[in-house]
């Protein structure tokens, strides 16, 4: 059975008790943010509500990443709005780039064809996605943010984005709760990917399963992501741009095995695979149910989305969002991962 999560008073709260300034109490945790300086404003709009709602009382670092250097103003702006740890990072050119391997010519007819294919990507911004910044980012985002430097000295992560929102406070640690838990990955909205931007992923999946048996669990959740038993997609998937995960699953054998298994194959750049898809389908071949985590009370909008939470739950975390808004059942996948 799925733990109760905890409130006030429970062990996962510890650190409330502890002297001034004693951070033995908190996990090996840190918050993650790619971005560019472009991005300050919805930077700050992020860190602030993480902040007020969540971390002043906590004090978790926060690590920001960037495939250029941060500006000082960048830096200065957001340090502001913090008092825990802050560092700024950029990230080494031979985790962004196009590796080498990628025929250029084919990356570009394929970006090419995503910006024209009006039909499916208008809705979700054709001409950005189209980008060869784009595919550079999903490709670091499945396979390479867990090795920078910066973030080597931790376990687990919060991933945030520029101008998402989160509604509630927050009253315990939701990192302390994975630690005691053996959580792997926490997520809070799943959806379902646009075929078009995988169509060769699953297959290369299937490929990857039937070459190392031996890493895939017999209790995974392969419900998840397959309804007929692994032989094709249903296209599920956690929304990545919220995470609480352990790094040491992205940075384990399996992982890199899978990961560099469909680095070679091209698919981040002759197709459009993201990193959430890549991100989900291996938590879903690798892990069992119980090492993942439903973070249903964290209110949170990324667009076009957001969960609001119900009843007594949006009271005491005096929550910002109308409970009436949510994502809408047919569209979300999260009601597969409940029936697991
Ligand atoms: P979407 O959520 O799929 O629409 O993609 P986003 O535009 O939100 O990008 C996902 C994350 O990567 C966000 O945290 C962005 O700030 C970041 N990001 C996207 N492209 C770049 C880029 O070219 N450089 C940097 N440094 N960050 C990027
Ligand atoms: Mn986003």
């Amino acid at each position: 059975p799925e733990p109760v999560l905890p409130v006030k008073n429970s062990p996962y709260n510890k650190h409330l008790e502890r002297p001034n300034g004693d951070t033995s109490l908190l996990a090996n945790a840190t918050f993650v943010v790619l971005c560019r300086n472009s991005d300050l404003g919805d930077v700050l709009w992020s860190v602030q509500q993480m902040e007020d709602r969540f971390n002043k009382q906590f004090g978790y670092p926060w690590v920001f990443l960037n495939d250029e250097p941060f500006t000082e103003g960048f830096q200065e702006r957001v340090s502001a709005l913090t008092d825990a740890t802050i560092s700024f990072g950029t990230i080494p050119r031979e985790h962004w780039v196009q590796p080498e391997w990628i025929d250029e010519d084919r990356a570009q007819e394929a970006r090419r064809q995503m910006g024209m294919d009006r039909a499916h990507f208008i809705p979700y911004g054709a001409i950005f996605t189209a980008s060869d910044r784009y595919r550079n980012m999903c490709r670091f985002n499945s396979g390479f943010f867990f090795r920078h430097d910066l973030l080597k000295p931790y376990k687990y992560y919060w991933r945030v984005e520029p101008g998402v929102r989160f509604f509630c406070d927050l009253d315990y640690d939701p990192f302390t709760f994975m630690e005691h838990n053996n959580k792997t990955y926490g997520f809070n909205i799943g959806i379902y990917e646009y075929k078009f931007t995988i169509l060769t992923l699953w297959d290369t999946v299937k490929e990857f399963m039937r070459e190392n048996p031996e890493l895939i669990p017999e209790d995974n959740m392969m419900g998840f992501i397959s309804d007929d038993a692994g032989e094709t997609y249903n296209l599920c998937h956690f929304w990545s741009n919220f995470e609480i995960g352990d790094m040491d699953f992205w940075r384990g054998d399996a992982y890199t095995r899978f990961f560099d298994f469909l680095d070679k194959k091209g698919g981040f750049y002759y197709e459009r695979w993201g990193d959430a898809p890549v991100h989900s389908i291996a938590a879903s071949i690798f892990l069992r149910k119980e090492q993942t985590q439903f973070f249903s009370d964290i209110g949170y909008r990324h667009e076009p989305f957001q969960i609001c939470p119900q009843g007594e739950d949006w009271t005491k975390r005096r929550c910002s969002c109308d409970p009436t808004v949510n994502i809408d059942k047919s569209m979300s996948c999260i009601p597969r991962w409940e029936g697991l």
